[in-house]
């Protein structure tokens, strides 16, 4: 027996990922009910990632290569950041009750698998991100489905709907943090200010950084920087690739490059960059996925320079917690971050944006909201 309410209707609007460049909206998928231990969440916000743009594209990650096999498994509805209502419970659900509101982690561990069992859940090796596999339908509809073992977050009433889509990017930039581990008074350079980048910069304010530099190509980003806490912002564009490894050097104690470089421009030329700031011993996180592969003298590594070489994925063990609790305290502009709010049916627009607009409109954080009509 499920409990639901009353003004749950049969069908909703929806957005599907049927293939690349191919995301028709409909409006008239049937409301899914929640089995057992699952939940309905009416969606609020679902956000837009740069890897649902990059999916959107083509991008070999999501649909394979002669290397790997596809991520993606269209159709499916797309969307994995997203903070809603809960609309119905299914049976055994005690823990939360219907007009709870909340999010859940984008990726549904499985529980059993190696990576589960050390702990590391956001590695999980069934992988099922929200949005991507075809057993977790995402955010881009009315109304969605948390499975049973989809673990949730209670979203304050006091967050406003942008504030809650962001919570997940945010997460990502805790995670990305705790990998880079500045020490109070390091030098941090975070590389790319789009959602993820501020949300790093965020983050890294709060570890008392000695200096936090931040690194991108466009100006109306750079003054974003500034609001999350960048003390210095280089762009890279106008400065040339040489004058902004000078100018970062510079700017460390002795000049002998910053103690922390942390990638999420999603752009080769920032890693050969960064590898050029980076002092001996430091470390270089790199969170970012590529459009295509990297090429850098991979001897940096080790013979010059012994970095501690570090990835991030996704959330790591406490992201969406202390994301909640840093947007609940007021010091993030997620206000700001979130640059449009568009209808569902406006999806391709919206993924164009995320994708650079053609040039013609500046976005950063691009999010539906469902209850918008067209
Ligand atoms: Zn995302
Ligand atoms: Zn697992």
């Amino acid at each position: 027996m499920s409990t639901k309410d009353t003004t749950v209707p049969e069908t909703m609007r929806s957005v599907t990922c049927r293939g690349i460049r191919d995301y028709p909206h409909h409006g008239d998928t049937l409301v899914p009910m929640p089995g057992p231990g699952e939940v309905l969440l009416r969606v609020e916000h679902a956000g837009i990632c740069a890897g649902d743009a990059k999916c959107f594209a083509g991008a070999p990650l999501f649909w394979g290569d002669s290397t790997r096999p596809a991520y993606v498994q269209a159709p499916v509805t797309p969307g994995h950041e997203f903070a809603g209502h809960i609309a119905a419970v299914g049976a055994g659900v005690t823990a939360y009750a219907v007009g709870n509101r909340v999010t859940a982690e984008q990726v549904v561990a499985c529980g059993t698998c190696l990576y589960c069992r050390k702990g590391l859940r956001w590695l999980c090796a069934p992988h099922d991100i929200y949005g991507f596999h075809s057993c977790v339908p995402g955010a881009m509809a009315e109304y969605m489905i948390l499975p049973s073992k989809s673990l949730l977050h209670r979203v304050p009433s006091s967050l406003t709907p942008k504030e809650a889509v962001y919570i997940e990017p945010l997460s990502c930039g805790v995670h990305a943090v705790e990998r880079g581990n500045p020490q109070p008074g390091d030098t941090v350079v975070v590389s790319g200010c789009g959602p993820i980048g501020l949300g790093i910069l965020s983050v890294a304010r709060a570890a008392s950084p000695g200096r936090l530099i931040a690194l991108d190509c466009s100006e109306e980003r750079l003054a974003l920087a500034r609001t999350c806490g960048a003390d210095t912002v280089l762009n890279v564009a106008t400065l040339g690739a040489d004058a902004a490894v000078a100018a970062v050097r510079a700017l460390t104690d002795g000049g002998y490059g910053t103690d922390v470089y942390i990638e999420a421009s999603g752009a080769g030329a920032s890693v050969q960059q960064g590898l050029r700031m980076v002092r001996k011993a430091a470390t270089f996180v790199e969170f970012s996925v590529f459009a295509k592969p990297v090429t850098v003298d991979w001897s940096v590594i080790g013979d010059t320079l012994e970095l501690d070489l570090r990835g991030a994925h996704c959330s790591g063990d406490g992201g969406y917690a202390r994301a909640v609790e840093m947007l609940a305290g007021g010091g993030v502009p997620a206000e700001v971050i979130v640059s449009h709010e568009l209808p569902l049916d406006e999806v391709v627009r919206g993924i164009d944006l995320v994708n650079g607009g053609g040039g013609t409109e500046a976005s950063c954080k691009v999010a539906l909201d469902p209850a918008l009509r067209g």
